[in-house]
């Protein structure tokens, strides 16, 4: 794993625990609100966190912390995020994953392998905009990919949208909503301020 941040201790990013935060080192999208910038590049400028300083921390806290929170950047990008997560559950905590929903093959895995207990995911824009929201080329399929996979996994999850009003209008959150948004999931706006 790549780690570029750790927060020890968080009541507001994992819905009903006492958790930590690891963010990782790398992200697949640019969108211009980013308030993670220094984390997108694939290695960290000014050094990793290492695994082992982190993992020793979050052994000390374990009877305080309930679950880790792991958000980037964008998390499926790590190799070895199933082994990582693995290595958390094995602590007693449970494991709450951030992602922007490019790599379903990686939330399959997560899911599959049993080490995640909840999963946020992103939807950026109405499909017609996502590209120029996320600030790259997107293949929307993917994202269509790993909302299917979200719902069909039974987790706990949400999903959530940063409204950036300098792309997104009324009606484009409208069509959103309505078009995109499995009926059934727990879905959240969020105000994007810069
Ligand atoms: S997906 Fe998240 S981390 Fe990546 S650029 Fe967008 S806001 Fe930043």
């Amino acid at each position: 794993m790549v780690i570029g941040g750790f927060h020890p201790f968080t009541l507001s990013d994992f819905p009903g625990h006492v958790a930590a935060i690891v963010f990782t080192q790398g992200c697949s999208m640019r969108c211009p609100y980013c308030h993670n910038k220094h984390l997108w590049a694939l290695q960290a400028e000014h050094g990793e966190i290492d695994e082992e300083h982190i993992v020793t921390v979050l052994d000390k806290r374990s009877k305080r912390l309930q679950g880790v929170v792991i958000t980037g950047g964008e998390p499926t990008l790590q190799q070895e995020l199933v082994r990582f997560a693995t290595r958390v559950k094995a602590m007693g905590l449970r494991v709450k994953i951030d992602t922007n929903g490019l790599c379903p093959e990686k939330l399959r895995e997560l899911i599959l392998a049993g080490v995640v207990d909840y999963i946020a995911m992103d939807i950026k824009a109405p499909w017609e905009k996502y590209s120029i929201v996320c600030g790259t080329e997107i293949n929307t399929t993917r994202i269509q990919t790993s909302i299917d996979c979200i719902v069909g996994s039974g987790l706990p999850h949400h999903f959530r949208t940063t409204w950036y009003r300098q792309m997104l209008n009324d009606s484009d959150m409208e069509e959103l909503r309505r078009t995109m948004v499995p009926p059934s999931s727990p879905y959240v706006v969020q105000k994007c301020i810069m």
